[in-house]
C-alpha cells in the first residue's frame, strides 16, 4: 500500500525532549519504519520548521519525509499553527492529485484538518490518530490550555467524519465514544516501543550517589507532566535522588521558566541537593539512562498514552504511574509497578518506597515489567495499523463539512 501519515507539527526527524517535541514524533518514525520494513510505501508529510535542507528525504529506515511549506520556515508552537494549515492543505491536495495514496493517515486534530479536505479532492477518504484530545486537555489544564478555542468542536467533527479513528488506549476510545464516534469505527492500537533499543541488559549510566536510590522520571518539561508532584515526593522519599530528564536544549536550560520554577518548589522543600535535572537526553542514550534506575515514576496529570513507561519496562524497570490514560492499560498495578491516583505525592512516595527497599518485589516487577513490554513491538504495532486500514469504512468521504475552516 502507498500509505501517507500526515503529522504537521511532529516530524519524525526532530529532537525530543522540547515543549512539542515527545511520543508523537517517536510514534508517527516508528510506525513509519515499521509500515516500510513490511513492505509498504510510506511518506511522512510534516511542516517546514527550518529553511535548509531538501523537501523530500529518504531515511536510512526507507520511508521519505516531506516537508510541506506552510507558514514560515521556522520553529513555530503548536497551539499557533491553525493559521497555516490551508497553506498545508493546498500542498497535499496537489501532491496527491499526482500520486495518490492508497491510505491518507492523520496525526492530531490539525493534521486532520488539512488531510479532510485534502484527501477529499481526491476522492479519498481518511483515518485519524488524535493523540491528545482537546475535550480531555480542557477539562484538566481549564483556563491554561492554549489550544485555539474551536479545536473542541473540530475534533468532534474530524472523529465522526473519519473512515476510521485509531485510538492508542481504551480510555481514548472511551472518549471517542462519549464524543459520538461509532464504537464500530474505532480500532485501538496503542503506541509501540523499540524492542531492539530498549533492553535489560546493556550498559546503565552511573550515579552520582552511591547508596541511594535512584528514581527517574522523563518528559517534555510540561507542567501536566506532573514533575513538580514527583518533587513534593521527596520529602517522604529520605533515600531517593531524583533524575529529571527532558525540557530546553543546553544553553536554555537555566533561564527557562518551567526549570526555575520546579527548582524553587525543590529549594522550598529542601531537597533542591537531590534532584538533578539534566535536560533534555538523546534517543541513543535514553536506555542507558533508564537502565539507571531502581524504579521510573510517570506522574502526568493526564496522559494520552505514555510512550516512556514502555520505554522502561523494555529495560526491566518497574514504572509508577499515575492511573490515567494509556498508562491504565501499560502498567499493572502490583505486578509490573504501581498505579497512583494523579497529583498525588504521598502515594507516589509510599509506593517507590515500598518498591526500591525490597529487592525481591523490585526484581519480581522487573520481570514481569519486562515480559508485558514484548507485546509492544512495532511489529505488531504496524500490523494492528495496517489491520485498522482494511477496516476503513470507503463511503465516509466526509461531506458534511466543507474547507478546513
Ligand atoms: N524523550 C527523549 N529525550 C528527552 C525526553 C523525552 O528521547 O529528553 C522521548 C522519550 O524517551 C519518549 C518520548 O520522548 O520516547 C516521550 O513520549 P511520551 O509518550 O512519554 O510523552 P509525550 O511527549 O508524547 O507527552
Amino acid at each position: 500500500m502507498k500509505i501517507a501519515l500526515v503529522s504537521e507539527h511532529a516530524s519524525p526527524l526532530a529532537a525530543l525532549g522540547g515543549v512539542d517535541a515527545g511520543g508523537q514524533n517517536v510514534h508517527v518514525a516508528e510506525l513509519a519504519r515499521s509500515l516500510a520494513a513490511l513492505g509498504h510505501s510510506i511518506t511522512v508529510y510534516t511542516r517546514r520548521d527550518d529553511a535548509d535542507g531538501p523537501d523530500t528525504v529518504t531515511t536510512e529506515a526507507g520511508y521519505r519525509v516531506t516537508r510541506v511549506a506552510a507558514g514560515p520556515a521556522e520553529p513555530i508552537p503548536k497551539d499557533d499553527l491553525l493559521p497555516y494549515m490551508d497553506e498545508f492543505r493546498e500542498v497535499l491536495a496537489q501532491v496527491w492529485r499526482e500520486d495518490r495514496p492508497d491510505v491518507v493517515h492523520a496525526h492530531f486534530w490539525m493534521s486532520g484538518l488539512a488531510s479532510r479536505s485534502a484527501a477529499r479532492a481526491v476522492g479519498l477518504p481518511y483515518v485519524i490518530t488524535f493523540h491528545a484530545l482537546g475535550e480531555v486537555k480542557r477539562r484538566h489544564q481549564g483556563s491554561a490550555d492554549t489550544s485555539p478555542p474551536d479545536r473542541i468542536e473540530i475534533e468532534r467533527d474530524l472523529a465522526c467524519g473519519a473512515a476510521r479513528v485509531v485510538a492508542t488506549c481504551s480510555d481514548e476510545a472511551f472518549e471517542l465514544t462519549r464524543m459520538g464516534v461509532e464504537p464500530s469505527r474505532i480500532s485501538v492500537v496503542p503506541c509501540g516501543v523499540d524492542l531492539d533499543t530498549f533492553t535489560a541488559s546493556g550498559p546503565a549510566f552511573a550515579r552520582s550517589t552511591e547508596g541511594r536510590c535512584r528514581v527517574v522520571t522523563v518528559g517534555r518539561m510540561v507542567r501536566r507532566k506532573g514533575f513538580a508532584t514527583v518533587i513534593e515526593a521527596l520529602p517522604d522519599m529520605p533515600d531517593v535522588e531524583l533524575v529529571l530528564v527532558g525540557g530546553p536544549q543546553a544553553g536554555n536550560f537555566d533561564s527557562d521558566p518551567e526549570v526555575e520554577r520546579l527548582s524553587s518548589t525543590a529549594r522550598r522543600l529542601g531537597v533542591r541537593d537531590r534532584v538533578r535535572m539534566i535536560g533534555q537526553v538523546s534517543r541513543a542514550d535514553m536506555p542507558a539512562l533508564l537502565r539507571s534506575a531502581d524504579v521510573v515514576v510517570c506522574a502526568p496529570w493526564y496522559e494520552p498514552f505514555g510512550i516512556v513507561p514502555l520505554e522502561a519496562m523494555a529495560c526491566g524497570i518497574p514504572v509508577v504511574a499515575s492511573a490515567v490514560g494509556g498508562l491504565l492499560d501499560t502498567v499493572v498495578d502490583g505486578r509490573t509497578g504501581a498505579l497512583v491516583p494523579p497529583r498525588d505525592s504521598s502515594k507516589i512516595a509510599s509506593a517507590v518506597n515500598r518498591i526500591s527497599r525490597d529487592d525481591q518485589l523490585r526484581k519480581t516487577y522487573s520481570i514481569n515489567a519486562l515480559e508485558r513490554s514484548l507485546r509492544y513491538s512495532w511489529d505488531r504495532i504496524a500490523k494492528d495499523t495496517v489491520r485498522a486500514y482494511s477496516r476503513i469504512d470507503r463511503t465516509a468521504t466526509d461531506s458534511s463539512v466543507a474547507g478546513t475552516r
